[in-house]
């Protein structure tokens, strides 16, 4: 007899079915509700355009796993246990559809167990089952026996109780459907072989009674129906609650260029940043509720890695934390006051001893963004509370009043071209060599500069320069929180960029590269952006560049803002082969690890923990190249600097590609 044709206690079992699942779903929704109600307090987000495309890309992340199989590496291959739970999930959650719901809820199992769908079906979730109990006993083994860097702290109640359902699931499937096969109503099919586990296993209840092995059956199918209600209670009620959120904020994840930073209204805005959770947008909170405590962002970040106070992934628990315990509250009461987050439950020192280098963005399975609140609350506290480091202050003074930031500069922006004849921009240029800040007036970098400048020559490119009338992106300012000083820099370069009808532009600096391409395009500047390595490497390959190498071993120090913010990785690396072969460092590509100065950092102290430069210039070290080479003056600079501190200049030099292809 099926299980829900037999009685529990004077109750019918279709009737205890409905009433278990209805509650169940109910509890669900309520919980859901609520966190969505949570959710609305936050600040409003457009992410409601582009729908198809969005649909597809979550597709493609979620169903396809990418989200996963993107940081699979010989080092950590903990995404191919999660695939398995997500594809198995997915298989096992279109059973229950079929068979659970509209069978045995409806009174079809019979039916249903005599077509051929359903012996296929039990073949793949017999297959599943074990692919699922090994992948969670692996999973379990590994977080509370090996113990990962990565999961250290993580070894909670909650995250067993978790992994104990994932476990047992699979178990009471292969036993319901042992049961049924063992009381001669397997999955009939026509005249297939039986799913092989669940017909191994049935061979345990060869000497049970009929009753037994009816109540045997019942028992197990119970087991499992309660236990998948229990998931679903759980994935609303705790960490699992990432299986949704992370659907949805996958779906709703900012489409604007990696590059770009939400643009501050700042005529209407009412408040500058985020001082409270609330002041968040409904769509970082999604971010919070889908975090699962993974761990991946920290072990990639500099600052953590470097002992600074800094920990993204305790960053985003922190702001979860605050925000689970403040918005039930407000829900009752508008007048709550909420704690202050930045420089409260996040601390001032944290929010500054990030670099910006977007390496746990880019490495989070989740697409939660941490950069963008970062820099919310350096805003908060730049333009609100007007804390900010004193050095970091100057400089931003000095962009203010002198257009750069490089407060001790004494030259002039265009004494780096002396002797060099170079045009002032006019329409007759096909591009324009935007210089820097630093390629103008940092001592080291100018020779970055002139560099470039003997390529475009011998490459007979036809560029100019705006001379005294360049000023700084705003780049340093937008990074260190002052938006306001960002967007009057934007509209003062592009009006001047429009005066002389510029519509290429050349830079060495990855972050002009990024702010002019991809934030200048919200205050009307488009332009055609071309950081330097990519035209070197495109006039090595037409012929009009000539490489002369040395054959020296060269590592390659991937500039965050090119590389992971702009995807370029792929040209610096064809130049530096033509040169003379290239090494890579341990970390390299799209998990390059920071020089330190990116996101403002340059004009801050390292007050704690190891110097990121130096901890960088150890991995170079450790390729036994003669050469760092690097294509970004920040960089450039950094790893200089680490060189002189680490004593290590007689066995490794630092130098721009541009540098090392103009021989200079
Ligand atoms: S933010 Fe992302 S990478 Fe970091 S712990 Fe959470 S889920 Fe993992
Ligand atoms: S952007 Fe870089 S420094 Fe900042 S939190 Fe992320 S990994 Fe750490």
């Amino acid at each position: 007899m099926p299980p829900l044709d037999m009685t529990y206690l004077g109750i019918p079992g279709y009737a205890l079915f409905w009433i278990l699942t209805l509650l169940a779903f109910g509890l669900f929704a309520f919980r859901i509700a609520r966190l969505i109600r949570c959710m609305r307090l936050g600040r409003k987000e457009e992410s409601f355009k582009k729908l198809i495309r969005r649909a597809l890309k979550t597709a493609a992340v979620t169903l396809g796993q990418w989200c996963q199989l993107k940081s699979i590496s010989l080092k950590d291959r903990a995404g191919i246990g999660h695939i398995i739970f997500a594809w198995g999930f997915l298989t096992f959650a279109l059973s229950y559809l079929v068979f659970i719901i509209i069978g045995a809820g409806f009174g079809l199992s019979a039916t249903l167990e005599h077509s051929a769908f359903y012996l296929y079906y039990t073949w793949i979730l017999d297959i599943v089952s074990v692919l699922v109990f090994a992948a969670a006993l692996w999973a379990i083994i590994r977080r509370y026996v090996i113990r990962p860097p990565r999961l250290r702290g993580e070894q909670t109640g909650e995250a067993l109780l978790i992994l104990l359902t994932v476990l047992l699931h699979p178990l009471t499937h292969l036993f319901k459907i042992a049961s049924a096969i063992a009381l001669s109503h397997p999955p009939a099919g026509l005249g297939f072989a039986l799913p092989p586990v669940s017909a191994a296993l049935s061979n345990i209840f060869t000497n049970l009674s009929l009753d037994a092995l009816q109540a045997a059956h019942a028992a197990f199918f119970w087991a499992h129906w309660l236990l998948i209600l229990g998931v679903m209670l759980l994935v609303a009620y705790s960490r699992y609650l990432h299986m949704i959120a992370s659907f949805f904020n996958a779906f709703f994840r900012s489409q604007l260029p990696k590059g770009e930073l939400r643009t501050i209204d700042m005529e209407t805005a009412e408040i500058f940043g985020t001082a409270r959770i609330t002041d968040f947008t409904w769509k970082q909170m999604l971010d919070l509720y889908s975090c699962v405590s993974c761990g991946q962002c920290q072990q990639v970040c500099p600052a953590t890695a470097s002992g600074k106070p800094l920990n993204p992934k305790l960053l985003i628990q922190d702001l979860k934390q605050e925000l689970m315990q403040t918005a039930p509250r407000l829900l009752k009461d508008k007048d709550y006051k909420a704690a202050t987050v930045t420089g409260g439950v996040i601390t001032s020192e944290a929010i500054w001893d990030c670099t910006t280098c977007r390496a746990c963005d880019e490495v989070c399975p989740l697409y939660i963004e941490h950069v963008d609140k970062i820099v919310d609350m350096r805003r908060n506290l730049v333009l609100e509370q007007a804390v900010i480091p004193e050095s970091a202050e100057q400089a931003l003074r000095s962009i203010e009043a002198r257009g750069h930031p490089w407060r001790g500069a004494t030259a002039g922006r265009t004494e780096w071209s002396q002797g060099l004849d170079i045009k002032d921009m006019d329409a007759d240029c096909e591009f324009l060599l935007w210089v820097g800040c630093s390629g103008a007036l940092e001592e080291r970098s100018i020779n970055i500069t002139r560099s470039l400048v003997k390529i475009l020559k011998q490459a007979d490119i036809n560029f100019g320069i705006l001379g005294a009338e360049e000023s700084c992106c705003g780049q340093p300012a937008r990074r260190l929180g002052n938006e306001y000083l960002f967007q009057m820099q934007a509209q003062k370069n592009i009006e001047t960029l429009k005066k002389y009808g510029v519509k290429k532009i050349i830079t060495a600096c990855p972050h002009c590269y990024n702010t002019i391409k991809n934030e200048y395009t919200a205050f009307g500047g488009e332009f055609e952006v071309i950081h330097h390595t990519q035209l070197i490497a495109s006039l090595i390959e037409e012929g009009r560049l000539e490489v002369k190498g040395n054959n020296s071993p060269i590592t390659y120090q991937d500039p965050c803002y090119l590389g992971r913010y702009n995807d370029i990785y792929k040209q610096p690396r064809s130049i530096i082969q033509k040169l003379g072969g290239l090494t890579e460092m341990e970390d390299s590509g799209k998990k390059g690890f920071c020089c330190g100065g990116g996101g403002g950092r340059m004009w801050l102290e390292e007050k704690s923990g190891s110097r990121i430069n130096e901890m960088r210039i150890e991995q170079a070290l450790e390729t036994g190249a003669e050469t760092i080479a690097t294509a970004c003056p920040f960089c450039l600079q950094m790893l200089e600097d680490a060189i002189k501190t680490k004593g290590c200049q007689d066995s490794l030099k630092a130098l721009d590609i541009a540098e090392l292809i103009a021989g200079e």
